[in-house]
């Protein structure tokens, strides 16, 4: 297999695997695996109407075949066909998933992680995203993530931020590049924009927007009541429920929405950031860094995120908005969060929370992940709002 022709190939890969990368879900987005059923054959995953749909390529007599009418000498043949026409599957292929990392066994792994990504930098450069070192300045630290240390940076004269991750094959670097391709696929005014990534040696760094005013929780708790207004908190309150409208409208989960996951830029405009853990449907509830506080009990029991459990989180962000950067459930323990909640306990509204806005919080806290709204919906509550506050 030429790797290098075929981007779309991902080789041994799941089922689930497949679908977590075909996101946004959108129509003839599309890569190719290696069938796990039936060894030998490969599968097309291609995107339609928010699904996935899996269509076995059948290997015999040294033809390739998805319906037993049309053959191919080769998969690239086979994918330049239904690029062209559907005949026949869902959907013609549209965009390919392009493969970024090479997935590997990492026999050294006793826990959970039982395969590993090796960084793959030629992928990388061949969807266009990778920034020379040269093309860089760094400036000082801005900031502390779960990564590394974010510096400011200058890009060709423009400022801009970069993530420095030091260990390029550690589950953290898998995580970060996740995390990048994730985020290169996805481009919306209320999400930090990814620029590029720079390998330089050992070390990767990702180069995304620079956001001037910071996060929101610093920012709200270094301006506090005095300087932050109304209008401004109903404005970052609608700015992030626009990027998160728009990844729910691409069928992606954030899983860590909280107000230290949104950035302000320059002009004040608040953008979705972190997109870490988009992906990962295997976190553990240990490692101390969960956010146990922002995360919906269905999330927390059963792991079943989706965008109705980043409704709750969001839920939690209106409150950290309108009581000015305070830790919510202030006076509960950690370890007894999710038990209040379960039996119905909820914060209540902030000191001069408008009751539209308390309202809002309460829908998102529903029990039933079901009968909580949708970003699209609060959406247009938020800016009917932001219109109407001075
Ligand atoms: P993170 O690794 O994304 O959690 O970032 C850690 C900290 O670095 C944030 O809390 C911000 O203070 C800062 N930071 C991260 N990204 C940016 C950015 N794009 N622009 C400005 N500051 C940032």
């Amino acid at each position: 297999m030429n790797d290098a022709n075929m981007p779309w190939f991902h080789g041994k890969i799941t089922r689930e695997e497949a679908e977590s990368l075909l996101t946004p879900r959108e129509d003839g987005l599309f890569l190719v695996r290696e069938s796990t059923n039936f060894p030998g054959d490969y599968a097309l995953c291609v995107c339609f109407n928010g699904r996935v749909e899996h269509y076995r390529v059948i290997y015999k007599d040294n033809k390739l075949t998805i319906d037993d009418e049309e053959y191919f000498d080769t998969l690239g043949q086979l994918i330049e066909h239904y690029c062209l026409d559907a005949d026949g599957l869902c959907t013609m292929l549209r965009d390919p998933v392009v493969k970024l990392v090479n997935n590997s066994i990492n026999n050294s792994t006793s826990n959970a992680v039982a395969s590993s990504l090796l960084l793959d930098p030629k992928a990388f450069e061949a969807a266009g995203w990778v920034i020379r070192m040269n093309d860089l300045k760094l400036g000082e630290v801005l900031g502390k993530g779960e990564f590394g240390d974010v510096h400011l940076g200058s890009l060709h004269g423009q400022k801009v931020a970069v993530k420095k991750l030091k260990d390029s094959n550690s589950k953290a670097a898998q995580d970060f590049l996740t995390e990048a391709s994730l985020m290169s696929s996805l481009r919306h005014d209320n999400l930090v924009q990814l620029l590029g990534v720079v390998f330089d040696g050992p070390s990767i760094c990702f180069v995304t927007e620079y956001m001037a005013k910071g996060s929101l929780v610093d920012y709200l708790r270094s301006r506090g009541r005095l300087h932050v207004t109304s209008k401004d908190q109903i404005a970052f309150a609608a700015d992030t429920c626009a990027g998160m409208a728009y990844l729910e409208s691409k069928h992606v989960i954030h899983r860590d929405l909280a107000a230290r996951n949104v950035l302000i830029s320059e002009e004040g405009v608040a953008k979705v950031c972190d997109f870490g853990l988009a992906k990962d449907q295997t976190l553990g509830l240990d490692g101390g860094k969960f956010p146990i506080k922002w995360t919906a009990p269905e999330a927390l029991r059963y792991a079943k995120f989706s965008n109705k459990s980043d409704m709750w989180s969001f839920g939690i962000l209106l409150w950290e908005i309108y009581s000015f950067g305070r830790v919510p459930y202030p006076r509960i323990p950690l370890a007894e969060v999710v038990k209040y909640v379960e039996r119905g306990y909820r914060m209540e509204a902030p000191e001069g929370c408008p009751i539209e806005i308390y309202d809002i919080m309460k829908q998102a806290w529903k029990i039933d992940a079901e009968e909580r709204p949708t970003f699209a919906s609060i959406s247009i509550k938020l800016d009917h709002l932001r219109a109407n506050t001075s």
